[in-house]
Protein backbone atom coordinates (compact mmCIF):
# COMPACT_ATOMS: atom_id res chain seq x y z
CA UNK A 1 0.00 0.00 0.00
CA UNK A 2 1.76 3.16 -0.65
CA UNK A 3 1.76 5.82 2.03
CA UNK A 4 2.89 9.38 1.20
CA UNK A 5 5.70 10.60 3.12
CA UNK A 6 5.90 13.46 5.50
CA UNK A 7 8.22 15.67 4.02
CA UNK A 8 9.85 18.56 6.22
CA UNK A 9 8.89 21.95 5.49
CA UNK A 10 12.32 24.72 5.12
CA UNK A 11 11.78 26.01 8.81
CA UNK A 12 12.52 22.85 10.63
CA UNK A 13 16.34 22.24 11.27
CA UNK A 14 16.94 19.15 9.37
CA UNK A 15 16.95 21.32 6.09
CA UNK A 16 20.31 23.52 7.41
CA UNK A 17 22.42 20.60 9.35
CA UNK A 18 25.25 19.32 7.10
CA UNK A 19 24.30 15.54 7.10
CA UNK A 20 27.26 12.97 7.91
CA UNK A 21 28.41 10.26 5.52
CA UNK A 22 26.22 6.67 5.55
CA UNK A 23 27.79 3.38 7.03
CA UNK A 24 26.94 0.50 5.07
CA UNK A 25 25.28 -2.08 4.84
CA UNK A 26 22.29 0.20 4.90
CA UNK A 27 19.61 -0.66 7.83
CA UNK A 28 16.54 -1.92 6.82
CA UNK A 29 14.96 1.34 7.96
CA UNK A 30 17.10 3.27 5.30
CA UNK A 31 16.41 0.67 2.52
CA UNK A 32 12.28 0.75 3.10
CA UNK A 33 12.93 4.51 3.34
CA UNK A 34 14.78 4.83 -0.53
CA UNK A 35 11.91 2.28 -1.71
CA UNK A 36 9.11 4.92 -0.12
CA UNK A 37 11.09 7.84 -1.74
CA UNK A 38 11.02 6.02 -5.50
CA UNK A 39 7.59 5.67 -5.06
CA UNK A 40 6.12 8.52 -4.13
CA UNK A 41 8.75 10.77 -6.85
CA UNK A 42 7.43 8.14 -9.01
CA UNK A 43 3.79 8.82 -8.15
CA UNK A 44 3.94 11.86 -7.74
CA UNK A 45 5.00 12.48 -11.30
CA UNK A 46 2.13 10.40 -12.34
CA UNK A 47 -0.97 12.18 -12.91
CA UNK A 48 -3.16 9.72 -11.74
CA UNK A 49 -1.27 9.18 -8.69
CA UNK A 50 -0.43 12.82 -8.44
CA UNK A 51 -4.19 12.93 -7.88
CA UNK A 52 -5.15 10.37 -5.80
CA UNK A 53 -2.89 10.45 -3.26
CA UNK A 54 -2.95 14.50 -3.43
CA UNK A 55 0.83 14.78 -4.56
CA UNK A 56 3.03 17.73 -5.26
CA UNK A 57 5.12 16.81 -8.04
CA UNK A 58 8.70 16.82 -7.48
CA UNK A 59 11.70 14.79 -9.36
CA UNK A 60 14.21 14.81 -6.19
CA UNK A 61 13.74 13.86 -2.51
CA UNK A 62 17.15 13.87 0.02
CA UNK A 63 17.26 12.01 3.18
CA UNK A 64 17.58 15.41 5.46
CA UNK A 65 13.98 16.38 4.11
CA UNK A 66 12.51 13.26 5.53
CA UNK A 67 14.01 13.91 9.09
CA UNK A 68 17.53 12.07 8.74
CA UNK A 69 20.53 13.79 8.67
CA UNK A 70 22.08 10.87 6.12
CA UNK A 71 23.94 11.46 2.89
CA UNK A 72 21.32 10.07 0.45
CA UNK A 73 19.80 10.89 -2.28
CA UNK A 74 17.05 9.74 -4.94
CA UNK A 75 16.18 11.04 -7.98
CA UNK A 76 13.49 9.76 -10.24
CA UNK A 77 13.85 11.53 -13.63
CA UNK A 78 11.47 11.40 -15.88
CA UNK A 79 12.99 10.16 -19.36
CA UNK A 80 10.28 10.42 -22.13
CA UNK A 81 6.02 10.25 -20.95
CA UNK A 82 5.94 8.13 -18.03
CA UNK A 83 9.16 6.40 -17.90
CA UNK A 84 11.86 6.55 -15.25
CA UNK A 85 15.22 6.41 -14.52
CA UNK A 86 16.01 6.44 -10.59
CA UNK A 87 19.01 7.35 -9.38
CA UNK A 88 19.81 6.00 -5.68
CA UNK A 89 23.22 7.76 -4.49
CA UNK A 90 24.88 7.24 -1.33
CA UNK A 91 27.29 9.77 -0.07
CA UNK A 92 27.27 11.55 -2.90
CA UNK A 93 30.29 13.78 -4.70
CA UNK A 94 30.36 15.93 -7.30
CA UNK A 95 34.11 14.97 -8.73
CA UNK A 96 34.04 17.29 -11.51
CA UNK A 97 31.43 19.52 -13.55
CA UNK A 98 31.97 22.73 -16.39
CA UNK A 99 33.19 25.77 -16.34
CA UNK A 100 29.81 26.51 -18.19
CA UNK A 101 26.71 27.15 -15.90
CA UNK A 102 22.87 27.15 -16.73
CA UNK A 103 19.62 28.00 -15.17
CA UNK A 104 15.94 26.48 -15.27
CA UNK A 105 14.45 29.41 -16.42
CA UNK A 106 10.86 28.68 -14.59
CA UNK A 107 13.17 28.94 -11.18
CA UNK A 108 13.46 25.79 -9.07
CA UNK A 109 11.41 23.94 -6.66
CA UNK A 110 11.60 22.08 -3.99
CA UNK A 111 9.26 19.60 -2.07
CA UNK A 112 10.15 21.66 1.36
CA UNK A 113 9.76 24.78 0.02
CA UNK A 114 5.65 25.63 0.09
CA UNK A 115 5.52 28.83 -1.86
CA UNK A 116 6.68 30.95 -4.90
CA UNK A 117 9.92 31.57 -4.63
CA UNK A 118 11.34 33.41 -8.23
CA UNK A 119 14.77 33.93 -9.33
CA UNK A 120 17.38 31.88 -11.03
CA UNK A 121 19.81 29.39 -9.63
CA UNK A 122 23.19 29.52 -11.03
CA UNK A 123 23.93 25.81 -11.93
CA UNK A 124 26.71 23.76 -13.56
CA UNK A 125 25.62 22.61 -16.94
CA UNK A 126 27.20 19.33 -16.54
CA UNK A 127 28.40 17.59 -13.07
CA UNK A 128 30.11 13.91 -12.66
CA UNK A 129 28.84 12.59 -9.66
CA UNK A 130 30.38 9.65 -7.54
CA UNK A 131 28.86 7.48 -4.98
CA UNK A 132 27.45 4.28 -4.05
CA UNK A 133 24.12 2.18 -4.64
CA UNK A 134 22.08 0.76 -1.65
CA UNK A 135 24.57 -2.62 -1.43
CA UNK A 136 27.86 -0.36 -1.49
CA UNK A 137 29.16 -0.63 -5.14
CA UNK A 138 30.69 2.43 -6.31
CA UNK A 139 28.71 4.07 -9.31
CA UNK A 140 29.11 6.94 -11.50
CA UNK A 141 27.05 9.08 -13.34
CA UNK A 142 27.56 11.94 -15.78
CA UNK A 143 24.35 14.10 -15.83
CA UNK A 144 24.26 17.72 -17.98
CA UNK A 145 20.88 19.77 -18.19
CA UNK A 146 17.97 19.40 -15.62
CA UNK A 147 19.84 16.03 -14.50
CA UNK A 148 22.85 18.02 -13.77
CA UNK A 149 20.45 20.42 -11.70
CA UNK A 150 18.40 17.99 -9.90
CA UNK A 151 21.81 16.26 -8.73
CA UNK A 152 23.24 20.13 -7.75
CA UNK A 153 19.94 20.33 -5.90
CA UNK A 154 19.53 17.42 -4.11
CA UNK A 155 23.79 17.13 -2.86
CA UNK A 156 23.13 20.53 -1.87
CA UNK A 157 20.49 19.31 1.08
CA UNK A 158 23.09 17.26 2.40
CA UNK A 159 24.92 20.54 3.14
CA UNK A 160 22.09 22.34 4.69
CA UNK A 161 22.00 24.70 1.51
CA UNK A 162 18.40 25.28 0.00
CA UNK A 163 18.12 26.34 -3.44
CA UNK A 164 17.07 30.15 -3.01
CA UNK A 165 20.15 30.68 -0.55
CA UNK A 166 22.05 30.31 -4.55
CA UNK A 167 19.31 33.00 -5.94
CA UNK A 168 20.91 36.78 -6.21
CA UNK A 169 19.25 38.80 -4.04
CA UNK A 170 20.27 42.34 -5.76
CA UNK A 171 20.10 40.96 -9.15
CA UNK A 172 18.25 37.66 -9.02
CA UNK A 173 16.98 37.37 -12.99
CA UNK A 174 20.04 36.52 -15.57
CA UNK A 175 19.71 37.78 -19.21
CA UNK A 176 19.96 35.00 -22.03
CA UNK A 177 22.92 37.05 -22.76
CA UNK A 178 24.58 36.44 -19.66
CA UNK A 179 23.76 32.82 -18.72
CA UNK A 180 21.84 30.14 -20.68
CA UNK A 181 18.77 29.45 -19.24
CA UNK A 182 17.14 25.70 -19.95
ZN1 LIG B 1 14.78 20.40 -2.56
Amino acid sequence: MFKKLNILDEKDPHLRKISENVIFPLTKEEKDLIQRMVDHLTFSQIEEYEKKYDLRPGMGLAFPQLGINKRIIVIVYEVDEETFENYVFINPKIVSYSNEMIAAEAGEGCLSVNREIEGHVPRHARVTVEGFDENGNKIKVRAREDLALAFQHEIDHLDGILFFDRIDKKKPFYKETEMRLI
